[in-house]
């Protein structure tokens, strides 16, 4: 695929110059002309620094405007966005910069510090970029959709982060398969609140540009601001992970969202049941999908008209993906492949994951489902999260959204313990809204689940082991016995 497309944001702007791009909480707002002339003005005082076609740039940033002229910036120029995690430690940055081989680094002013230590040359705020002069040189009017634009690296749930290469045309293509299966409304506003340093939020910026449809960007999830941005703003679907959902439905209490509210589109990890129903009997249009870093946003979701039938499946492959699971027969578990323009071409100079992962153009996910008579999709669990017990599979997750159906219950995390008899038992941890007892819990379980799939042990903790991108990280949870 070397085909090459107008620029997406200078074509925007040439369609729709006066349309609104970018609305933030202050108040502020850009239209896609003023976008595409903030990005280019940022490319060229960028240029003065050295950056150019494959050079590799650092983004160390919270939401904000100046992240996303600069990310705009970096197409007009052919350079790489490395896009960090704020919440990762020095060292761990460090681990990415290093890896991924990173020259320069834009922070947000108020990340400078942070950046202090790390291991890069050149390291500059946006102010400080600002403050250069821009430099006469001819900007990309062209994207080659085989280039690379983005590296981000996964989350590192289940060991090192990895560094996924993201071209245009991953990135054209997952937008494209987006809207073939959300569909696009004249009246489409997106609110993005998760991260844009993940690729779920930066996926949102550049649906922005591909569709002309506005976003709404906070620089976080704040539950009552979001709560009154979805009362009062016109947005029509927002990306969102389960604990928003939550936030958001106790939030709601009886009250009913806009009827223009038409999706929110949940990914980024397991979704609980009882959750699900209690969105279903509110009225609230969650939408489950299934995707990762490396396909580049979601690549399966549950469309619109299936969302209630199919309640707990992520849904059937986007209209450019496929999909099969690595076990002949419906209804049996096995392990989730994927296949599709959106999906990367490999992790950064990784060649033992890019060779354990890929597979004649499929990519093994390590993540475990099972399709129904149907077609549809039920994720199940991550592979290495799989408990064996006296001969039987107990997949972790579902245990979680069983116990997570008890009102007492805020979170539960549940993971294998080593035993004598029966090899591994699963093991609670559970975080509490309200007091609730042990032989409760037990017999909650006990009325929903099979023998061996109720937790031989139940912890009570104050919060659980969660990663920089807030994902419950397993093989954390036993070391919380010691505490
Ligand atoms: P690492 O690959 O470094 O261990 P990670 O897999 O958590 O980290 P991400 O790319 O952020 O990094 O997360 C993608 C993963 O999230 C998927 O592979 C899957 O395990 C999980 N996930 C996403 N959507 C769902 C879903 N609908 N149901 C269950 N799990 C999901
Ligand atoms: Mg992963």
């Amino acid at each position: 695929m070397s085909e090459t497309i107008p620029h997406w944001l200078t074509k925007q702007a040439d369609l729709v110059p006066n349309k609104k791009a970018i609305e933030l909480y202050n108040g502020k707002a850009y239209t896609f002309h003023e976008l595409k002339a903030a990005s280019q003005s940022f490319a060229r005082k960028l240029s003065q620094l050295g950056v150019k076609k494959g050079t590799h740039v650092g983004i160390l940033s919270n939401n904000g405007i100046a992240m996303i002229t600069a990310i705009h910036a970096l197409s007009y120029l052919g350079a790489v966005g490395v896009l960090l995690n704020t919440r990762l430690t020095t060292n761990e940055i460090n681990y990415q910069v290093t890896d991924a081989e990173v020259s320069i680094l834009l922070t947000a002013d108020e990340c400078k510090q942070t950046a202090d230590p790390l291991n890069v040359e050149q390291v500059y705020s946006f102010s400080d970029v600002e403050r250069f002069t821009e430099k006469e040189i001819i900007l990309a009017s062209e994207l080659c959709l085989d280039d690379t634009f983005t590296i981000i690296y996964t989350s590192g749930t289940t060991g090192f982060p990895k560094g996924v290469i993201h071209t245009y045309g991953n990135h054209w293509w997952s937008a494209i398969g987006s809207a073939l299966n959300l569909g696009l409304n004249k009246d489409d506003k997106w609110l993005i609140t998760l991260p844009i340093f993940h690729v779920s939020g930066l996926s949102a910026l550049i649906k922005n540009v591909i569709y002309g449809m506005p976003i709404y960007v906070l620089e976080k999830f704040d539950v009552d601001i979001v709560h009154y941005i979805l009362m009062n703003k016109g947005i029509t679907i927002m990306s969102v992970v389960t604990m928003m959902v939550q936030n958001l439905l106790n939030k709601l209490g009886e009250d009913l969202y806009p009827k223009s509210l038409r999706c929110l589109l949940l990914g980024g990890g397991p979704a609980p049941k009882p959750m699900l129903e209690k969105a279903k009997s509110k009225d609230v249009p969650v939408f489950q999908s299934y995707g990762m870093t490396e396909t580049s946003s979601q690549i399966v979701t549950l469309s619109p008209q299936d969302a209630l039938e199919k309640i707990g499946s992520a849904g059937k492959p986007l209209f450019p993906a496929q999909l099969k699971v690595n076990q002949s027969d419906i209804y049996t578990i096995g392990e989730i492949m994927v296949k599709g323009p959106m999906v990367t071409k490999g992790y950064y100079k990784n060649e033992q994951a890019n060779v354990n992962s890929f597979e004649e153009g499929w990519l093994a996910t390590g993540d475990m489902g099972y399709l129904d008579h149907d077609g549809y999709l039920y994720v199940v669990d991550r592979r290495k999260d799989l408990i064996i017990s006296g001969g039987e599979n107990i997949y972790p997750s579902e245990v979680e959204s069983v116990l997570s159906g008890m009102e007492q219950v805020e979170e539960v995390g549940v993971t294998g313990k080593d035993d004598d008899v029966w090899g591994q038992v699963p093991v609670a941890f559970i975080v509490k809204y309200e007091d609730v007892s042990i032989d409760e819990i037990v017999a909650f379980a006990g009325e929903r689940l099979a023998k061996y799939k109720i937790p031989k042990e139940i912890y009570f903790v104050e919060e659980l082991p969660r990663n920089a991108s807030n994902k419950l990280v397993r093989s954390k949870l036993l070391d919380l016995r010691m505490e």
